[in-house]
């Protein structure tokens, strides 16, 4: 059972020197270099290389012609050892969202986005990962000669790119048109995707690839910097990188009558080398909880 340090003075020290100079391979088929780079070599001096010609789509792909396999942690941390191997460098960086229903709210789309960094010279793996709660990701079902300019005005197309496939076909793989921006293009989607639909429908989605979907970049570039803020964190019992929060506790005292609500207590910091953790209060300050979240007055 490891010790858990209640104490404010823990401090966890920021370092610029853990990776200055180092090599790191980035893993992306889709330009996420562009956003990812620049964080690590800012925040960290560590030089992160793209290999070219990775098939990154083997380890699962949006479109779904190529199942995902595990969770998005497995997968992310698959495809930066896939770079790793490629190019004999014992730092990887690889990242992998998903897209669906929100995890919390019900009725409203939701994102999670993941990276990880995988550093074999010192044998740990750090990973950060943030909810979006507002990403652009949509559907329609439409007939050729449907209207869907309330959706496209909804996505912002053509900033953010679409997919059509046929709504209803046996083979799912073919017919996919991918990264589509312009009018011209949709609409020639459209008209042979409703074709080869059973259903003379055509599916258009928002095309979730980084490059295709500015929303999901900036998130991208978001976790890029919390994931290199982390590299530069180093645990304060062992010294390894990539100190942070690994857990919450509830347990807020109701204001009204002191019971533990369902609010945050404690955020739970920890190292992934050693069982160093630490509970710091709430970054926000609250002591109280609303009675809203208390089960004895709210139940
Ligand atoms: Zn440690
Ligand atoms: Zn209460």
């Amino acid at each position: 059972m490891s010790k858990i340090h209640d104490n404010k003075k823990v401090v966890s020290s920021r370092r610029s020197d853990l990776y200055h100079n180092r090599r790191a391979v980035l893993t992306t088929m889709h330009g996420k270099e562009v956003v990812i780079s620049p964080a690590f070599r800012k925040r960290l001096g560590l030089r992160v290389e793209t290999p070219t010609g990775l098939d990154t789509d083997a380890l699962g792909t949006f479109t779904g012609e190529i199942a995902r396999i595990g969770t998005i942690r497995e997968t992310a941390i698959a495809k930066a050892r896939l770079g790793m191997t490629s190019m004999g460098i014992s730092i990887g960086i690889a990242s992998e969202g998903s897209y669906g229903p929100h995890p919390h709210i019900p009725f409203i789309a939701g994102g999670i986005e993941l990276m990880a960094a995988v550093d074999d010279d010192r044998g740990i793996v750090v990973c950060e990962h943030l909810i979006d709660d507002s990403p652009v990701y949509d559907h329609v079902i439409t007939a050729e000669s449907g209207d869907i300019t309330s959706f496209l005005n909804r996505i912002c197309f053509p900033v953010h790119a679409v997919i059509v496939r046929p709504h209803q076909t046996d083979d799912s793989d073919a017919f996919i048109h991918k990264g589509l921006r312009t009018v011209e293009a949709l609409s020639d989607a459209i008209s042979s995707a409703a074709r080869h639909s059973s259903d003379n429908r055509a599916l258009v989605q928002t095309d979730m690839r980084a490059h295709m979907n500015p929303t999901r970049m900036a998130t991208v570039r978001r976790l890029a910097n919390a994931l290199s803020d982390r590299l530069a964190t180093s645990c304060p019992g062992c010294d390894m990188p990539g100190y942070g929060l690994v857990d919450i506790e509830s347990g807020l005292p109701c204001e009204w009558c002191g019971a533990s609500s369902l609010m945050i207590l404690y955020q739970v910091f920890g190292c992934v080398a050693c069982d160093f953790r630490e509970r710091r209060p709430r970054p926000d300050g609250r002591t109280h909880a609303d009675p809203s979240q208390c089960p004895q007055c709210n139940p």
